[in-house]
């Protein structure tokens, strides 16, 4: 390490305290999504703590966006603080908003307990430990270079765990990750501290309906079952699909293996008559089904397309009307998603893989992500390519009772994104 690079380290060290303090206030503002709690208030702390630090600091309402609403605003902080002369952008990015707490803790899921070098609370390492690292990187960063070049903005955004349309995706519509305005993205979500997320799969959720004619089940015959139209179709499925899918692989290196390669999941059936009240003590009533619906989930990889992915659906249900004469059904879109992979040449990747080496002593790992996270409205809204996430935490640990983060692996972290930030912004320091 040179001089500067230790001098940055020694500044990292001296804000453990701080480091722990802010994860903890953090994880102390419950804001559990759905419905959207509190965001005003953690976008509020936020820049509290950034504004002394000469952030200016803009609380933006994402007005109009899916789930904003006068009783649960969608709130979202960017904070933005300019160097000395003109330069790149570093933009760290974090969601605010945590999922519901659940069953089986042994700790308080808002209280932000320290115990043994980790840090519990719902959000510990989805994703407030990773926000706060990268708070303090930039703190340590502008203290050791003052004199940097460029910019450094920390973004604490909404509604990540539902689809982030009221927090990145909103912003990036808004021209926040325009390239001119932005040119490296690092999102501290909890991957662990020795590896680099390049993207994610695409997605394509579907709802399928078979269609038949309501009878009387004692005489099926003067129907025609919904039900065993989808039988059939979950049979072509079985048979030709699932394997087809299983045998395509991918450049993209999915974690966990299983991923690497094109999957398909059916989320939900239903067909026939709805499902009764608990309270219906009665039988059901004999009936042949003249509805059957699935949804559908497929998660592709970079090598397919789009509409490929949706037309290989549209053939099977083809392939399965052609042997069977009444055969009839209906495809309704749901949500879509492309793929997302950043090139590993790309700038912030080499920069974030030499500062992992230099803090950790090894080479990273290169992993993409079986589902999406923001890094899908950076890409398709913002255009913006040059984007990762990288950051503290076990992934398994997301969603899970008693969450925790590790104070060393957020420490470590923030050293790889401070070092991150040196490379960026003031090269020659
Ligand atoms: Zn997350």
């Amino acid at each position: 390490m040179t001089a500067p690079q230790a001098a940055l380290m020694s500044q990292i060290d001296a804000r453990r305290d701080r480091l722990i303090a802010l994860t903890q206030g953090l994880i102390r503002i419950p804001t559990l999504n759905p419905p959207g709690l509190h965001y005003r208030e953690i976008c509020d702390y936020l820049a509290e703590w950034l504004s002394p630090l000469g952030f200016r600091c803009d609380i933006l309402r994402a007005s109009g966006a899916i789930a904003d609403s006068d009783r649960h605003p969608r709130w979202n902080l960017v904070a933005r603080r300019e160097g000395a002369r003109p330069g790149d952008c570093v933009h760290f990015n974090g969601h605010h908003d945590v999922v519901a707490v659940g069953e089986g803790w042994t700790t308080d899921p808002f209280g932000g307990e320290l115990k043994d070098g980790r840090i519990y609370g719902r959000g510990a390492c989805d994703m407030k430990g990773g926000i706060a690292s990268a708070v303090i990187a930039a703190e340590a960063f502008i203290a050791a270079h003052p004199d940097y070049a460029g910019a450094i903005e920390i973004s604490a955004t909404a509604d990540e765990e539902s689809g982030g349309y009221g927090g990145v995706a909103w912003l990036a519509e808004q021209g926040h990750f325009d390239p001119d305005r932005v040119q490296h993205v690092i999102i501290p979500e909890p991957l662990n501290k020795d590896r680099i997320c390049l993207g994610h799969r695409g997605v394509w959720w579907a709802e399928i309906e078979t269609k038949g004619r309501i009878a009387h089940g004692s005489m099926p015959f003067l129907g025609d079952s919904a039900i065993r139209h989808m039988g059939a179709v979950l049979a072509e499925m079985e048979e030709v699909l699932y394997p087809l899918l299983a045998g395509r692989t991918t450049v993209m290196p999915v974690v966990p293996e299983g991923a690497r390669s094109s999957t398909l999941n059916v989320n939900a059936i239903h067909g026939g008559e709805p499902v009764q009240d608990a309270d219906y003590t009665g039988l059901p009533a004999p009936c042949v089904a003249d509805s059957c619906t699935i949804t559908i989930d497929r998660r592709f990889l970079v090598e397919e397309d789009i509409g490929a992915v949706k037309g290989e659906i549209a053939a099977l249900m083809e392939r399965v009307r052609a042997r069977r004469p009444t055969f009839r059904y209906e495809i309704r879109d749901l949500f879509e998603v492309q793929p997302s992979m950043t090139d590993k040449d790309a700038p912030i990747v080499r920069s974030t893989a030499a500062a992992i080496e230099r803090v950790l002593a090894r080479r990273p790992d290169y992993v993409v992500s079986p589902g999406t996270y923001d890094q899908k409205h950076i890409d398709r809204i913002g255009k913006l390519k040059n984007c990762i996430a990288y950051g503290p935490g076990i992934l398994y640990l997301a969603h899970q009772p008693d969450e925790w983060v590790g104070v060393d692996d957020m420490v470590d972290s923030s050293r790889v994104m401070a070092l991150v930030l040196a490379d960026l912004l003031a090269p020659q320091g």
